[in-house]
């Protein structure tokens, strides 16, 4: 696959500072021209240009296909351009780009043939994870037969975008159905037409998937995200390892963990306050023919119920909603993380584990490694790091561009 990077030093060395400091300063309107902490953020990997380190992007229409030069007028590379968003231009290329949909249709091949690299025992999973396949704004689900798409930026909701991005998956995947799912505060954001979610080819929107054998029904139209939370395939399978007894999955949604414990929990008891979540996760067990209570409540409250009434477990699984949202509310977020793993911790028999998520990527991992610690001290228990580990090999994590890697899992023993 092409490297995104715009550092080549081989490459840079020929040129003598000179020859940069006289070639003609470039002319604006047909370039964006970023400044020096700009060009160091991409010479650094990164993809991104913030708004605040555009010099000029004068007469560059809404999801534009732009060179990117710096204040020296050197070419650093093609990116996308949004005219509203704080990261006003995503790399796509480290040279120029003459045909868009021709490059698009380039990575999503790759994109797939990726796929059939790491990918196991799975017929559903991430086939295009935007920056992670160097295809900003684009995320596109596979589920079985369906294929569910996500479009987040100006560029790529262009109408021959989209038909290019369309054509190219139908052609190599022949899905029965594609599905758009649209996230009305993105295109609000990226100052987009309003859309709403349906079907952008074929007519059926459900189907059933099955991942490390365990089936899961899935519907286009409905539930949270594009329907299952993929990246944590691949922990799904590693908690099973592990896992024994009386079991516990707090957050469930619609039962990811829980359908994986069943196979070796003696007893398994999903929780999450969604109900329409639960009633999946009901609909899935009985697919599965496990035997799972599921508890619609709210999991703080239902913990410390728990542990008032002396309650225990030898196996819980904690994977609550990215609590950082942003960087302002991390104190409350870790706060959060703390109280819920301490009280998981003092449930757990001796001997017990504790899977233990943190999908907020504001939170780093060696902070919620520390979040957990702390929750050991104060629950006074001896605790071993069996397993570190991050969202699914689908959800490619791109080095240089930290927002690509987010979801963190840790397995902890609980010896006494
Ligand atoms: N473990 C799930 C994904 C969990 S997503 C899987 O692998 O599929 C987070 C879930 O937490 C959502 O289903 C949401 O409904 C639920 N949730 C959010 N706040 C909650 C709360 N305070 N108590 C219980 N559940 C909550």
């Amino acid at each position: 696959m092409e490297s995104m990077s715009t550092s080549r030093p081989g490459v840079r060395k020929k040129f003598s500072k000179r020859t940069l400091e006289t070639r003609p300063l470039p002319t604006t309107g047909d370039v964006v021209v970023i400044s020096p902490r700009g060009a160091e953020r991409l010479k650094a990997g990164h993809v991104w240009v913030y708004r605040s380190d555009i010099v000029s992007a004068k007469e560059i229409s809404p999801g534009a296909v732009v060179p990117v030069h710096d204040h020296r007028g050197k070419f650093l590379g093609t990116a996308l351009y949004s005219s509203s968003s704080q990261i006003a231009v995503r790399m796509i290329s480290p040279a120029l780009v003459p045909d868009l949909a021709e490059l698009l249709r380039k990575r999503i091949r790759q994109a797939i043939a990726y796929r059939q690299q790491v990918v196991r025992d799975s017929d559903a999973y991430r086939l295009v994870f935007s920056e992670g396949d160097f295809l900003p704004g684009l995320i596109v689900d596979r589920y079985h037969d369906i294929l569910s798409l996500q479009i987040l930026t100006q560029a790529m909701d262009a109408e021959p975008v989209r038909s290019a991005i369309l054509g190219e998956l139908q052609e190599l995947l022949k899905p029965a159905s594609i599905a758009e799912r649209v996230d009305a505060r993105v295109r609000d954001l990226e100052q987009l037409p309003a859309r709403s979610s349906g079907l952008l080819a074929g007519k059926r929107g459900n189907t059933v998937f099955t991942m490390n054998g365990v089936r899961f029904h899935f519907d286009a139209l409905e539930g949270q995200k594009t329907g299952a939370f993929l990246d944590q395939r691949e922990n799904y399978a590693a908690a099973v390892e592990y896992t024994r007894g009386e079991t516990l999955d707090m957050f469930c949604y619609q039962g990811g963990f829980a359908l994986h414990l069943a196979k070796k929990a003696a007893k398994v008891t999903g929780v999450d306050s969604s109900r329409s979540a639960l009633e999946v996760a009901d609909k899935n067990a009985l697919l599965n023919q496990s035997d799972i209570e599921w508890i619609e409540a709210n999991a703080f409250d239902l913990l410390k119920d728990y542990s008032q009434a002396g309650r225990h477990f030898d196996t819980i699984v904690l994977d609550p909603p990215a609590f950082a949202k942003s960087r302002k509310n991390l104190e409350t977020a870790i706060r959060g993380y703390k109280e819920l793993n301490l009280r998981a911790l003092k449930m757990l028999r001796p001997g017990g584990i504790l899977v233990t998520c943190s999908c907020s990527y504001h939170v780093s991992e060696s902070e919620f490694v520390e979040v957990v610690a702390e929750a050991a001290r104060d629950a006074r228990r001896t605790v071993r790091l069996l397993e570190k580990r991050g969202a699914a090999k689908d959800h490619p994590a791109v080095l240089g561009v930290p927002e690509t890697s987010y979801l963190k899992c840790l397995i902890i023993h609980a010896s006494q």
